[in-house]
């Protein structure tokens, strides 16, 4: 179901009335300005607030969107909210063919005060633009990135659900993305390109909440390999990995672990997770950045509250037969895996053709505890120390 399959008489503001907060009809941000088109049908409150009653993952939006502009002649322009809804692509767009295409995934939270924020935005946006170097698009200045959820939420802050207690991890995710719409089908990088956000809220993203997850290990197919886009957030990766992600299923596992291309040894991570070692000894180890491997904002944030809990973070090569020896000796005490979606969840085995590594039972105590630390913050239970909290409403 649809969010907005709404009965015509539910509609709460059925004329075309501005319905920003903010002075007039246009959001200012440095640099540029939003203009507001308010969506003629907004979903009626009490329908939103079914869906924020139990939103899942990725199936309902807000009732707006925002979107910028980008030509090769006029570079970004024509910043605007306006309403959701399907958008009108020629069929010889590039993106459609090509895969030319980005995106990003960052949540809001909304605090006890009712204020919404957003975590590290400018590491998210400092990536898009990396991710933008490689796929040949267009980047988009910080100040842009960041002043389009500005902008989108000003207008869409009710579809920030209120979470009903410390256990509630509801938030509204954001997805910013950016594809080639110049219609042309030659191999180039496109000449026009548009620019969106669209907002989902979001439960937890498992249903299990932190039930350790079986994690399928791909002995055939490879996500990302050296000097190609594994670096980069783009959806061809995710296309990618999909089979991969099929054979998991098949085996009764809800994610893939990837190993590098050249070697088919040295871990790497998950298909939209990274991974974390904890040690007997109070190492906190993770792979090492190179470009097979995505940049998490969590991974980041995870070794940095890491080392504020007294572990010992180490970025480095990590080979499968170390993970499973190990486990073996018990120097391995727990692993899991970090991103926004799902912040931070325990691994409770790891399954291959070969043989299955099964985590220990003993409750995953320490990817509880930063689990904690970082939801904490984020919902602004905790003082923010190193100043990751951006105010977006
Ligand atoms: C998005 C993503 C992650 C996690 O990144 P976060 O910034 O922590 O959400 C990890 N791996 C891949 C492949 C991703 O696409």
């Amino acid at each position: 179901m649809h969010a907005r399959a709404v009965r015509p008489e539910a509609f709460e503001n059925p004329k075309k009335t501005p319905v920003s907060r903010h002075s007039g009809d246009f959001f200012a941000v440095p640099h540029a300005t939003f203009e507001i088109l308010p969506s003629a049908m907004p979903t009626a409150a009490n329908i939103r607030d079914d869906v924020l009653a139990n939103p899942g993952f990725g199936r309902y939006f807000s009732d707006h969107m925002a979107h910028v502009r980008w030509t090769a002649d006029a570079g970004w322009h024509g910043h605007e909210v306006r309403p959701y809804g399907p958008l009108t692509l020629d069929p010889a767009a590039a993106v459609l063919h090509y895969g030319q295409e980005i995106f990003e995934g960052i949540k809001a939270y909304r605090h006890a005060d009712g204020s919404v924020w957003s975590f590290r935005p400018e590491k998210n946006a400092e990536r898009f633009r990396r991710s933008a170097r490689r796929l040949a698009l267009p980047e988009l200045s910080d100040e842009d990135f960041v002043g389009s959820l500005k902008a989108l939420l000003a207008q869409d802050q009710a579809w920030v659900p209120t979470p009903r207690n410390e256990a509630d991890e509801s938030s509204l995710y954001l997805r910013p993305f950016m594809i080639a719409s110049e219609k042309f089908l030659g191999v180039r990088p496109a000449h026009e390109v548009d620019y969106y956000v669209i907002a989902s809220p979001a439960g937890a993203y498992f249903k299990g909440g932190i039930a350790p997850v079986s994690i399928w290990l791909s002995s055939h197919y490879k996500r990302a390999a050296p000097g190609g886009t594994g670096f980069a957030k783009c959806g061809g990766n995710y296309a990618a990995s999909l089979a991969a992600q099929k054979e998991a299923e098949k085996h009764g596992c809800s994610q893939v672990a990837f190993l590098d291309a050249a070697e088919n040894k040295w871990i790497e991570e998950l298909g939209g997770m990274n991974l974390f070692f904890v040690y007997k000894d109070g190492r906190l180890v993770t792979p090492r950045l190179t470009d097979t491997i995505l940049e998490g904002v969590t991974r980041d944030s995870v070794l940095t509250l890491g080392r504020d809990e007294g572990f010992i973070p180490e970025e480095r090569a990590i080979s499968i037969d170390e993970w499973r020896d190990g486990v073996a000796s018990g120097e391995i005490t727990e692993v899991f895996a970090c991103g926004t979606a799902a912040v931070i969840t325990p691994v409770g085995q790891l399954i291959s053709e070969d043989d299955t590594i099964q985590m220990p039972d003993a409750g995953n105590e320490i990817a509880k505890r930063l689990r904690g630390k970082l939801l904490d913050l984020q919902y602004g239970r905790a003082e923010d120390k190193h100043g990751w909290l951006t105010r977006l409403v």
